[in-house]
């Protein structure tokens, strides 16, 4: 995109990278998405291509042989990714924010055990916190873990993993029963490593078939059952108890801006759409772009992706600043998911009847811009968070 959603005082490597995923996305992804997500086929080649880009070790450290990269960084390839097809972008982001959590929330011994190999894409993440009978309520969770001499016997059953079948590295939030008095400082994650593939993969771990889903299609959401599922108390991420919803919050506010990201890759891709075939369709003797209706539409759908841009690079640079960014994460992924919501669907009414067809790219894009109001805490749970974020500095003394 020659102008919109441009980001200042890039370093010469980060407009490298972007470049090479960019034309990669334009030859390895574009042309073969549709085929792939009508077939809810996992995009093998394409993940091939992305482990040899580096792409899953974007962000680990050098020393456990990442690229190093930032969160921005991070957060602009996976605006390139999507705007070629958000599923693409769903199998690397639960392996991101694993990593993360290693990198932030882990023992030295599980950052040598898992990072070197979660940079090469042989170890790949996911992660598990909701449960059949809750998501925004966290602090909720009934999956327990109870302490057996040095292990711990896990039970209950898990929802909506992204990544749950082809994952071989899982950061699952339970609970462990340590008499805290808030709900939320009984939590505890465990890194449950097991093999990729679906069914009893390990005892007492089983992964049911994959969850048919409106969008979102080729990347695998599951569920996982622990039924009396054993491990050992190493297992805990950062060796200690009671520290998993902090962890997880970590996690899911660098996620925020991951969603943010895909957000705007989404609303590039159906205002490119949406500008392309403004200019080739005619009514009434003349492109229905010269229509001011059409025109004025456009204009809107480039100002939302350029707005939603700027809040999530900030949002991103933030943190990268060793700075509190959940307001502005939250604000970055509600405003940029609504609107991609609202751009999806204006790009879809300009290109009339046919974006009804399935041969038409924004049919799929008006599939997979729903998700993004719902993934990573719905719109109403990022209002919950800026507003509290707001009040904790506009709080007037009574
Ligand atoms: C395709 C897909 C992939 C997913 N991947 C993962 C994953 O990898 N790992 C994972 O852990 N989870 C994952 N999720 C789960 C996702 O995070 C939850 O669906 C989400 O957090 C919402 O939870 P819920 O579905 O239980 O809705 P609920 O929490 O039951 O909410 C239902 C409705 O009530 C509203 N609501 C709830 N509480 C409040 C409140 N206090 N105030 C106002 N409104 C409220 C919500 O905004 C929503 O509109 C995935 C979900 C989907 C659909």
């Amino acid at each position: 995109m020659a102008r919109l959603a441009q980001t200042a005082d890039l370093t010469d490597i980060q407009q490298e990278i972007l470049a090479t995923v960019r034309s990669f996305v334009d030859k390895e992804i574009i042309p073969h998405a549709q085929e792939l997500e009508h077939a809810d086929a996992y995009p093998t080649e394409i993940v091939e291509g992305l482990k040899e880009l580096g792409i899953f070790g974007l962000m680990i450290p050098e020393e456990y042989g990442g690229l190093g990269e930032s969160l921005l960084t991070y957060a602009l390839v996976v605006e390139e990714i999507a705007r070629g097809w958000m599923s693409v972008s769903g199998v690397i982001n639960t392996h991101f924010i694993v990593a993360y959590m290693i990198r932030q929330h882990g023992t030295q011994a599980q950052k040598e055990h898992f990072l070197p190999r979660m940079a090469t894409g042989e170890v790949r993440g996911a992660f598990s916190m909701s449960e059949p009978g809750l998501g925004s309520d966290v602090a909720g969770i009934r999956t327990k873990a109870v302490r057996d001499g040095d292990s711990y016997v896990i039970d209950g059953q898990k929802m909506w993993l992204t990544n749950g079948g082809s994952s071989t590295l899982v950061a699952a939030l339970v609970r462990t029963d340590l008499g805290a008095d808030k709900a939320h400082q009984n939590l505890t994650t465990f890194l449950v490593e097991k093999p990729a593939g679906f069914g009893t993969v390990a005892p007492g771990l089983t992964i049911p078939g994959k969850i048919d889903k409106m969008g979102y299609k080729g990347v695998d959401t599951t569920e996982l059952v622990f039924d009396g599922y054993r491990t050992s108390a190493d297992a805990i991420l950062g060796g200690e108890p009671g520290r998993g919803f902090a962890q997880m919050m970590d996690g899911v506010e660098v996620g925020r801006v991951n969603v943010a990201a895909r957000a705007c890759g989404i609303s590039i891709r159906a205002f490119e759409l949406a500008v392309e075939y403004a200019q080739q369709r005619e009514t009434f003797g003349k492109p229905i772009v010269a229509h001011q209706a059409i025109a004025f539409q456009l204009a809107e759908m480039a100002t939302k992706v350029e707005a939603a841009h700027l809040m999530m690079v900030n949002a991103a640079r933030l943190k990268d600043a060793g700075r509190r960014n959940d307001v502005e994460a939250g604000m970055a992924k509600l405003l940029a998911s609504e609107y991609c919501a609202e751009v999806t669907t204006q790009s879809f009414r300009i290109h009339g009847g046919y974006g009804y067809s399935k041969e038409y790219e924004i049919e799929r894009l008006m599939r997979e811009a729903p998700f993004l109001l719902i993934g990573e805490g719905t719109s109403e749970i990022q209002k919950t968070i800026i507003s509290r974020g707001l009040l904790r500095e506009y709080g007037i003394e009574r």
